[in-house]
């Protein structure tokens, strides 16, 4: 699966652990498998984790193992693999520092390591050296071509006994990494909208903004450090914008729900749908417009505004069974896939339905929803989705992870919806979005986005 990771970091000198506590809940949809905070100060660094939800692993732990003169508190939601050498964020120490590390992206090395492992593991070894930070992130940056993160980190010097606030990130800038202060404070998270809930809860704010893809900040007592370590080569992974992002975050200037509402006007247009859905310049009353929670849901926006007609809730999903999407057997995949959706029979019974989802990867949520609106009683089922026919897993994905539109690379998108629908028995038509119009609908330049798993340009190759 494409790897993804909540990660935030605080320093403050006014309840930091507190903080840091609330900034992961704000990224608790980006990993929900495990959960960790290391806070530090003078003398000591710690780390509290543990499987489960973010509530779960710090319900009744946080008071105890947190201290009210830390000033620096990094953490992470991880939705990954639980099981590869023990939970992020991850400590390590070498002779004059005491470090904790958390990541968001993939680092190429042994498959069993954590990439906090492989990342924190050639940092240290450089540390040796005696050399500054800035100095020995750049290396390690330099050593690892094909790596990508967004990456935190407390850092205590044994010597001094002071701690500081670290965050960098890879020179493309595939995994999203923003930053907030007020001058005394300094806030790191992936995704702009915990900041927002910060701000409403009275945490002062004068600059946000992303980090810049290649950049490293720094903050302690000292004040702040904020190194351009090398050049930027933007890269920003597509697929922030249609799944990983909330849709009220602002990745890279541009806010999620909306380059999602225009994903659906897009699919509109593109396959003339106002045409096949519209008499008379009216919209026909068999016809329903519903989406996927939650991932369909400002899409389905987007296609009902553009069509002119009220989009309506039809699929239902139980929010208390996780993830279905990490289950590896496709049998167990589907009936969590049933288990989690039900119909409201009213919204789509003798309906023509159009539903919105974000992707297809191996069909199996698609079928299963479409199969159960027919149950429920839908004359058919057409299936919209915001993202275009994915061809490549991603880097950090198996080379061979089955995926339904893989087959049909070299096609046109019409015949690509058809090849992957005639693989889906409940579902009469699939009509994907383009790659021209993922970008188009992000808003930035071609060349600063990560489309390799639906196109044929890989951002590593770009040398
Ligand atoms: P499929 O059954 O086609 O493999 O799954 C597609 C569904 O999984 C979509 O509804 C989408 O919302 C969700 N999905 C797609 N990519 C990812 C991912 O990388 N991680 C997770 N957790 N869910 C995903
Ligand atoms: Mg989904």
């Amino acid at each position: 699966m494409w790897s993804m990771k909540g990660v935030i970091g605080v320093y403050s000198n006014d309840d930091a652990s507190r903080k840091a506590l609330n900034l992961l809940y704000g990224v608790q949809h980006r990993g929900q498998e495990s959960a960790g905070l290391s806070t530090a100060g003078d003398h000591s660094l710690r780390t509290w984790k543990g499987k489960g939800l973010v509530s779960r692993v710090f319900h009744e732990q946080f008071k105890s193992f947190t201290h009210p003169d830390d000033y620096v508190a990094i953490g992470c939601a991880s939705g990954e693999n639980t099981n590869k050498g023990g939970l992020p964020p991850l400590e390590f120490e070498s002779e004059r520092y005491k470090l904790s590390m958390a990541l968001d992206g993939y680092i190429p090395g042994k498959e069993t390591a954590l990439d906090e492992d492989i990342l924190a593991g050639k940092i240290i070894e450089k540390m040796q050296t005696h050399e500054a930070f800035d100095g020995i992130l750049k290396k390690t940056m330099l050593d690892l071509p094909d790596a990508y993160f967004s990456m935190v980190a407390a850092l205590l010097d044994k010597e001094t006994e002071k701690s500081e606030l670290v965050a960098a990130r890879d020179v493309r800038g595939i995994r999203p990494l923003y930053i907030a202060t007020n001058g005394e404070e300094f806030f790191v998270t992936s995704e702009s909208a915990p900041i927002d809930v910060m701000e409403s809860m009275d945490g002062r704010v004068d600059e946000r903004r992303d980090l810049a893809p290649g950049a490293l900040i720094m903050m302690g007592e000292e004040g702040l450090m904020e190194r351009q370590l090398l050049e930027p080569r933007h890269a920003h992974c597509a697929f922030e914008w249609v799944y990983f992002g909330r849709p009220d975050s602002v990745i890279e200037g541009r806010n999620v729900h909306s380059v999602r509402k225009r994903l659906g006007h897009a699919l509109v247009e593109t396959h003339s749908l106002a045409e096949q859905y519209y008499t008379l310049a009216k919209p026909r009353g068999d016809v329903v417009v519903i989406p996927v929670p939650d991932s369909g849901r400002s899409v389905c926006v987007g296609v009902a505004e553009a069509l002119g007609v009220t989009a309506d809730e039809g699929v239902i999903k139980n929010a208390y069974l996780g993830r279905t999407y990490i289950i590896d057997d496709p049998e167990y995949r589907r009936i969590a896939s049933d288990l989690k959706h039900n119909i409201i029979r009213e919204t789509v019974k003798d309906k023509k339905v159009i539903i919105t989802d974000d992707s297809i990867v191996r069909g199996t949520v698609s079928e299963s929803v479409a199969q159960n609106l027919l149950k429920a009683g839908a004359a058919k089922v057409d299936y919209l989705v915001s993202y275009a026919p994915i061809f490549h897993p991603c880097f950090s994905d198996p080379p061979d992870k089955p995926l339904a539109a893989a087959a049909y690379k070299g096609k046109s998108l019409t015949e690509i919806g058809e090849s992957v629908a005639s693989n889906l028995p409940s579902i009469n038509n699939v009509r994907y979005n383009s790659p021209e119009n993922i970008v188009k609908a992000i808003g930035l330049p071609d060349g600063k986005i990560c489309t390799y798993c639906i196109s044929d340009h890989n951002p590593f190759d770009r040398d």
